[in-house]
């Protein structure tokens, strides 16, 4: 299938970009829920009618098997579209205000929550799942009123292009539209006012953009990454433990926000767990990482580089993979032995197929090391007893945590999804989505036939009457 060739936006295009969707903001007509519902069933058999497309320009970008793009864009989307159509009704209807929230006092009056698009809306994307990660953004956009418009990863180029023509062949011209490019084009939406900006990718980025949109009072919500942790204590299956554990790392290569970048394991246990990785690796690549048809690839040489650099500069002990191969941008799973926080496998997010295996001696320990990598991670999993869980998730925070498995708090799509700290700013997915676009605006009204009521309220002031 024809790849089309990536072009940035023209730079003096987008302000008037910008001003378009603001206008037909202004309309009012992206208020009618009906206006909102063609839209997302339009998504909806966009994304079918383009699944051919989409699934080419992945495996063009990301050397990916077109059954995890399926799996974790294609059919995600589709399904956030029926979700969010089945639900939108009564996301968008008024909320009545009682008691207790309102006090007896004022039973005479009526109070609801209006839910209210908050407007013009810019949703910048990151390249490791580049389609859903821009869309399922837009849904909750969409759902809750908003025009908008998206900026794709400009790693990802071919799906760039792909998206960029989806989204303007399909949905309302002026209500939507995509700015393709990297730096300069996002500096150059910087510059526009918006309503509210969603980015997903990097906490250094991420932190550009909160500090810019800060200039203007712009509300964000940041879906960042970080350094997600893994417990496995001695009461943990060892065999499942290392199966799921290697599938967090090898989905998507590895290029996963939420995939772990460090196994805190106790000392005893190290042993058994590399051979059951070992076990886990030789039932998922029976001819070896390299020649499987389902493992993606690196998404660029730099970000190559950046991994392999990992690997060439840990002190640790590498005890499953290490095979690199730049011609073909292939890492293979690896895991490696490490004994110092300083270690380059810990210092930084892995966001590849590779991860550090830290072996501690007690629980506390690894609690210790955890809060002392990253006190804020995105993500947190804990292979133990139900005490031990529990007492993992007390003594340390994260953006959502799964208990024996790899990140399936953020694999169901209709359940809220965000960080803490310094790995995020918000939630999404399912509800969340539409209310991460939404202004909750209180209504109050108060009838007529309560002014005697209010008498006391009014000056002259009868203080005489007044309880002290
Ligand atoms: P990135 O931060 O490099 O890029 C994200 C977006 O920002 C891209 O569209 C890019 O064009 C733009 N951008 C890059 N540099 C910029 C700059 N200087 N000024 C303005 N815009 C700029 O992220 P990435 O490499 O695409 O994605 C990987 C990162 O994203 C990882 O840290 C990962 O953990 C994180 N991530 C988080 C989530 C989540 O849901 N929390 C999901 C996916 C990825």
């Amino acid at each position: 299938m024809a790849i089309t060739e990536f072009k940035a936006t023209p730079l003096d295009t987008i302000p008037s970009i910008a001003s378009t969707a603001r206008s037909t903001f202004r309309t009012h007509k992206t208020k009618t829920l009906a206006w909102r519902k063609t839209q997302l069933r339009r998504l909806y058999w966009a994304i079918e009618d383009f699944k051919p497309r989409l699934l080419a320009a992945l495996r063009a970008d990301l050397h990916r098997s077109d059954y995890e793009s399926l799996l974790t864009e294609i059919e995600w989307l589709k399904k956030d579209c029926l979700f969010m159509l089945e639900h939108i009704d009564e996301y968008a209807k008024d909320e009545k205000l009682k008691s207790p929230d309102v006090p007896v006092a004022f039973a005479a009056m009526k109070f609801r929550i209006r839910k209210e698009p908050l407007g013009t809306v810019l949703i910048i994307g990151p390249y490791n799942f580049p389609v859903q990660l821009l869309i399922s953004p837009l849904i909750g956009a969409i759902a809750a009123g908003c025009t908008a418009v998206l900026k794709p990863s400009e790693l990802t180029p071919s799906v760039a292009m792909v998206i960029k023509e989806l989204v303007e062949a399909r949905l309302e011209k002026g209500a939507f539209a995509v700015v393709n490019g990297g730096v300069a084009e996002t500096s150059a939406l910087m510059e526009i006012k918006w309503d509210k900006i969603f980015f997903t990718g990097s906490s250094a980025v991420g932190t550009i953009i909160a500090k810019k949109a800060a200039e203007t009072l712009t509300p964000v919500t940041l879906e960042l990454g970080g350094r997600n942790p893994a417990f496995v204590t001695k009461n943990a299956d060892l065999q499942l433990a290392a199966r799921r554990l290697l599938w967090g790392k090898t989905v998507n290569c590895g290029q996963v926000c939420l995939s772990q970048n460090y196994v805190l394991i106790e000392k005893g246990l190290v042993d058994k767990f590399v051979e059951a990785l070992k076990q886990a690796y030789k039932e998922m690549f029976p001819e070896g990482a390299k020649k499987s048809p389902d493992l993606a690839r690196i998404v660029n040489k730099r970000h190559f580089a950046r991994i392999k650099k990992m690997l060439d500069e840990t002190k640790g002990r590498i005890v499953i993979g290490g095979e690199v191969d730049e011609s073909e941008l292939y890492i293979e799973p690896t895991a490696v032995v490490v004994s110092s926080v300083d270690d380059a496998m810990m210092q930084e997010e892995s966001f590849g197929p590779i991860f550090a295996i830290y072996p501690v001696n007690t629980l506390d320990e690894a609690l210790n090391v955890a809060n002392l990598v990253h006190r804020t991670p995105l993500a947190l999993y804990a292979f133990g007893s139900k005490k031990e869980n529990e007492r993992i998730l007390n003594e340390m925070t994260s953006g959502g945590a799964t208990l024996n498995d790899a990140f399936f708090h953020g694999s169901v799509n209709t359940i809220p999804f965000g960080g803490v700290g310094d790995s995020g700013l918000g939630c999404y997915h399912g509800r969340w989505s539409f209310d991460c676009f939404s202004h909750k605006r209180t209504v109050a009204e108060t009838p007529r036939w309560v002014e005697p009521l209010l008498r006391v309220r009014y000056m002259p002031f009868d203080v005489k009457h007044m309880k002290r």
